[in-house]
């Protein structure tokens, strides 16, 4: 029933509250409805289907037959009074029985524990039509607890697994709240009793029996429902104080304490075959039985209510594989296949699946890899062939340079050659003729001095045509210009970078912050310094990698504006030293011997001076000086 309306006038009203009116509500209701008259017209019905018939009621009896009629008959004689022409038979039954009785169809309503009820829904379609309300207050959800006992002065037990190789009394090993109720609080807490526990006993009802034995020392813990002890004490039977509850404090306690979770009450409960017009009467008039009757007290309880939900209870024996579940306990492969072999069939289709895509995409990373290193072979190869080609087009270019060289040399040669050698053929003959006449004694000293003279005039010539070829070569060194050597530094080393990279040389350059201005000719200043740091490469070829570092630095000194250019190369021996700036001297098998002669002469030319510093091993440092420009009349002095 919608019960959101009692939700609005009652906002603070916890759940719990809210179901427990919400379930009375439904009782007053069909208690009002049955007061009305429905119940007879709904009775008149009824009895014209079932008239004269005798209604079996197979009943639990825990505590034997003659306790069972006790409880029990003044409930059954309620309903045989209030139902016209039925009459209601009770049949007290142990479990044993009531399974028989169920399965045979010799009952035709039953009234028992929730455990058993559960069992024999599953089992063969029982269907709960009314539920024991134990007393006002409580919720019939939550009225079945157990109490886990031991002796109060057993002070080493005080959790649930202390219990451990101790030995436990309980009612049976079917008894819901005699047994399995704690059962599954042991399991809970890791304590599997029949592996744990040194021993168990059944001892049967009543109860107090089994208090009694913890008492008294015989068994260590025992098992009993909820309430009894207080009950006990409340007649003086026992003392309270000489009893502990285990594990008391966890679940809430309403009315007396417990070591379990709550399970719901009894239910009344149909079978499949009996009248459902019946089950509703019956329902009706229990529903409508009024507190303080002679039947609830008789049968412990305070009225009946709709039928609660009995899920709690399918979970425990879930839990714990019996009852309806004990199946599972003994399921083979078989049943497991024939019951889910849809779902095996799915999953080995998924895996196929699966497996296939797996060997999919690793056959895909494999071709993947595969193209992947032959492409990178096939880069390897360019990369090769091309630093081959670069190599190749390096030496032809080295081969073409000492060609040039070699040529510029022959021209050079050939050119000096053909200029002096008509002053050198003059002067030879000269000589000759001399020579004769002097022999042939015809040789007057006039002649002689004539000859001399024309000896020297030939010799003069050759001299003059060597000057002219040098001016040729020389530049005009008044044409200076006021540069500064920083940027001339730049610029040839600049020039020099690629040079540098291919000697794998680093370059580092320390140039001063304000540097005088001198006077020369920019491209011949940078000549001079690429030379030099050509021949500081060159010196390096055998020293590492690491250390092949030329350092230029600029700097003042004395007037002089200085450029230094030091290598880590092998160094310059004395003997060497000494022929460093002749015409033509070299060490090197493609070298001119030129590069050092013809700078010192452009330095001199512009009125500067250049000056090497070196220890054979340790490195060269060779020093560009060049007076300080201060205009072009200081200049041309
Ligand atoms: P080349 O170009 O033939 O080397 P150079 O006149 O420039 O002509 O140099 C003459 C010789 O001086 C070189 O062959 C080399 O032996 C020596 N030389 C020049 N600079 C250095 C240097 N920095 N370290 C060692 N030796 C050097």
């Amino acid at each position: 029933m919608d019960c959101n309306w009692t939700n609005r006038l009652t906002g603070s009203w916890n759940n719990r509250n809210r179901l427990f009116w919400c379930e009375k509500l439904s009782s007053v209701i069909l208690i009002f409805l049955t007061a009305l008259s429905p119940l007879n017209s709904t009775a008149d019905h009824a009895t014209q289907v079932i008239a004269n018939k005798t209604v079996s009621i197979g009943i639990l009896a825990f505590r034997g037959v003659e306790q069972a009629q006790n409880t029990w008959q003044p409930t059954i004689d309620y309903l045989s009074a209030n139902i016209d022409q039925v009459q209601f038979k009770m049949l007290p039954l142990d479990l044993t029985q009531m399974e028989q009785a169920v399965k045979s169809r010799s009952v035709d309503f039953i009234l028992t524990n929730p455990g058993n009820y559960v069992d024999l829904e599953y089992r063969f379609g029982a269907s709960r039509i009314a539920t024991i309300q134990n007393t006002h207050d409580t919720d019939p959800r939550s009225a079945i607890r157990s109490a886990l006992i031991v002796r109060a002065d057993r002070t080493e037990l005080q959790e649930i697994n202390d219990l451990a190789g101790n030995s436990l009394m309980a009612v049976s090993p079917e008894a819901f709240g005699g047994y399995q109720v704690i059962w599954r609080e042991m399991r809970r807490h890791g304590l599997e009793p029949e592996r744990d526990l040194s021993e168990i006993q059944f001892a049967g009802f009543p109860q107090d029996n089994i208090i009694k034995a913890v008492l008294s020392g015989e068994v260590d813990a025992g098992v009993i429902r909820n309430c009894l002890l207080e009950k006990m004490a409340g007649t003086g039977e026992i003392e309270l104080t000489s009893i502990r509850v285990l594990h008391a404090d966890t679940y809430e306690q309403p009315d007396c304490l417990a070591s379990s979770m709550a399970y719901p009450d009894w239910p009344f409960a149909k079978l499949t075959h009996s009248s459902d017009h019946l089950a509703k009467l019956i329902a009706q008039t229990l529903l409508a039985l009024p507190e303080g009757h002679p039947a609830t007290v008789a049968g412990h309880y305070a009225s009946w209510t709709i039928p609660v939900d009995y899920q709690t209870v399918h979970d425990l024996f879930r839990e714990l594989r019996i009852g309806p579940y004990e199946w599972m306990n003994h399921t083979t492969i078989r049943d497991i296949w024939e019951k889910y072999w849809q779902w095996a069939l799915l999953i080995f289709l998924g895996m196929i699946w699966w497996l296939w895509h797996v060997y999919r995409v690793e056959l895909l990373v494999r071709v993947r890899t595969a193209q992947l290193s032959e492409s990178n072979d096939r880069l390897k190869h360019e990369m090769r062939v091309r630093q081959q080609t670069e190599e190749k087009l390096r030496l032809q270019q080295d081969e073409l340079a000492h060609v040039d060289r070699v040529s510029i040399a022959g021209e050079l040669a050939s050119g000096l050659a053909h200029e002096l050698n008509q002053p050198l053929s003059a002067i030879s003959s000269y000589a000759q003729g001399c020579a004769w006449r002097l022999d042939a004694g015809k040789m007057t000293l006039e002649e002689f001095r004539d000859i001399n003279q024309r000896i020297s005039n030939q010799a003069e010539r050759a001299g003059a045509i060597i000057e002219r070829l040098r001016t040729f070569l020389r530049k005009d060194d008044t044409a200076c210009t006021d540069i500064n050597l920083n940027s001339a530094v730049q610029e040839a080393t600049a020039l020099f970078a690629s040079e540098a990279k291919k000697y794998r040389v680093i370059v580092t350059l320390e140039l001063a912050a304000k540097l005088p201005p001198v006077c020369t000719e920019n491209i011949q200043i940078q000549q001079v310094i690429i030379n030099l740091l050509r021949n500081g490469a060159d010196a390096m070829s055998n020293t590492p990698e690491a250390q092949r570092v030329l350092e230029v630095r600029t700097y003042t000194e004395q007037g002089y504006v200085c450029i230094a250019v030091k290598d880590s190369g092998e160094g310059i021996s004395d003997e060497h030293k000494a022929r460093l700036f002749d015409p033509f001297f070299t060490t090197k098998s493609e070298g001119m011997g030129l590069g050092l002669s013809l700078s010192q002469s452009i330095i001199a030319s512009n009125h500067g001076r250049i000056q090497v510093e070196s220890k054979h091993g340790q490195g060269t440092t060779f020093t560009i000086e060049m007076p300080i420009y201060r205009g072009a009349a200081e200049h041309d002095d």
